[in-house]
């Protein structure tokens, strides 16, 4: 069986030379796109989820109050 010699970081999901994991270390922003890109469904429902709350008539009434709040500001 062919083995590569390069293997996805687990955390990261950097691709990462075997004979080098030891040394590898994780990028925070590399780790978050990969956590982001894992998560992928679930922020794209929460959008969708958002979208169907503000058609709603409580949602509606939220949206008007803050930009009653935001106008009050300016
Ligand atoms: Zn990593």
């Amino acid at each position: 069986m062919f083995r590569s010699r390069f293997m996805p970081c687990p955390v990261c999901g950097a691709s990462v030379d075997r004979t080098a994991l030891r040394e590898h270390e994780c990028s925070p922003e590399r780790r978050a796109d990969y956590e982001m890109f894992g998560l992928r469904g679930e922020t794209a429902q929460l959008e969708a989820g958002v979208l169907r709350y503000l058609m709603t008539a409580a949602g509606r009434f939220e949206t008007w109050l803050a930009a009653k709040h935001v106008r009050r500001r300016a």
